[in-house]
Formats: structure tokens, sequence, C-alpha cells
């Protein structure tokens, strides 16, 4: 996609890869939430799998029937949010559950979509605006930062490398392409950090040597949107 692509900021084409994205996220995590649910099953109680399996399939149900949708992403995105946070439970769906919802409402404030659409902001832009706003309430909801061994460790690095992207002219495509490379790679450095925050902290060094479960689900939500972006 050529950087022309850009200025496609017509409200349904961010409708239709907001939904796709949704719907190709609840793919990923179910078919890897047996995966999910054993990473946390090592360091934690063994639900998070079982947990976002539950809340995304409720996501894409609700799409599927027209429950949830439409032409304003920030409005999908609350919606989201909203029901995450009423069928994931645990601390994940508390905090993926504020980071939609808060995401929603950065585009739908009066600093948000509307008025930056009318500003001529392009919708790489808006993402980064609705992005920015995901990892900063989970940052104040969960009172974590990075190197603590939590879904941090892969979004705050994600949304540097898609703001680096997007400041530097890139697509959709491209920029959630290095979000989610980056996600990935943060995901990985888990692997020798001592969790401090959450229930995979009771471990203490015991949680060396084991994957993040909430940053490998952070890594496949970006790379939904990746895969999304990159068909469009
Ligand atoms: P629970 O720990 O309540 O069973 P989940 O298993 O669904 O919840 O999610 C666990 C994940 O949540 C962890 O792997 C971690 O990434 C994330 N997490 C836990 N506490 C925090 C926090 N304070 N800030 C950010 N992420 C956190
Ligand atoms: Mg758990």
């Amino acid at each position: 996609m050529g950087s022309d692509d850009r200025d496609q900021t017509s409200s349904v084409t961010v409708m239709t890869v907001t939904d796709a994205w949704l719907r190709c996220t609840a793919r990923a995590i179910h078919e890897r939430r047996l995966w999910l649910t054993e990473l946390d099953a090592a360091i934690g109680d063994g639900d998070h799998g079982i947990n976002l399996d539950r809340g995304f399939r409720e996501l894409q149900r609700r799409i599927e029937s027209g429950l949830l949708g439409g032409d304003e992403a920030g409005a999908v995105l609350e919606g989201a949010g909203r029901a995450l946070i009423s069928t994931v439970g645990g601390a994940s769906g508390a905090l993926y559950g504020r980071g939609f919802q808060r995401a929603g409402a950065a585009l739908l404030g009066p600093v948000g979509a509307e008025r930056t659409q009318r500003d001529g902001r392009s919708r790489e832009e808006r993402a980064v605006i609705a992005f920015g706003a995901a990892v900063g309430a989970i940052i104040a909801l969960g009172r974590a930062s990075t190197g603590e061994k939590t879904m941090l460790d892969a979004l705050v690095p994600a949304r540097a490398a898609f703001e680096a992207a997007v400041g530097a002219g890139a697509a959709l495509a491209v920029a959630a392409r290095r979000a989610a490379e980056a996600a990935e790679a943060g995901a990985e450095a888990t692997i020798p950090l001592v969790a401090t925050k959450g229930r995979a902290s009771y471990l203490g060094e015991r949680s060396i040597g084991h994957l993040d479960p909430g940053a490998v689900s952070s890594a496949l939500l970006l790379r939904a949107l990746a895969d999304v972006a990159a068909e469009e």
C-alpha cells in the first residue's frame, strides 16, 4: 500500500478495519486459547486463554448479529470495551476492557475523530490517538510499567513503533506490522523477567523463564491488526 492511501479517511473504511480486526483477533485467540491458558497455568491461574476466548467470541457474536459495529470506530471500540469488561473477567478483562473503552472515547471525544477528521487528520493519525489512549488507560488502571512482566512489555514498544511509523508517513498496514513485530519482540523479552505485578508476582523469582501470557495475547491482537490491514 502506497502512502497515497493514507488519505482514505472515510468512516466506512475505519469501520471495516475495526470490525475486521476484532473478528480476526477473536479467531486468533480462539485458535491459541489452550496455549495462552498453558502460559497462564505456568505463572498464574490458567484462565487467560479461556477468559479472552469467551470475551472475543462474544464480540464476534455481537458483530455478526449487528449488535456491535457501525460507521464510527470510536463507538465500536467503546462497545467492545464494555463487552470485554462484562465477559472476560480477571485482570486482563478489566485492563483490555478499559483500554478499548478509552481508545473509543478518545476517538469520540471533543479532541477525537469527529473533530480531527474535520481537521484533516488521517486514519493513521487517529489510530495513534486511539492506541495511545488505550495504553495510557492500561498503565493508569494497572499501575505497572515496562519490565514488570505484563502486557505492557508488548504494548508500550508496540505503541512507540506504531507512532514512529505513522510519524514517518507509513500507511496503516506498515505501521501495524511494525507494531506487531515490536509486540512480539517485547513478549519474547518477558521470559527472563521477574513478575512484579498481577498474579504472577506471587511467584517472585519462580516467574523467571516463562512468557507472560498477557504480553503474548497483546502481540496476537497487534498481529491480527497487521494481517487485516495488509489485506485491505
Ligand atoms: P488473572 O491474573 O486475574 O487471572 P488473566 O490471567 O486474564 O488475569 O491475565 C493475566 C495477565 O494480565 C498477565 O499475564 C499480565 O500480562 C496482565 N496483568 C496483570 N496485572 C497487570 C497490571 N497491573 N498491569 C498490566 N498488566 C497486568
Ligand atoms: Mg489468569
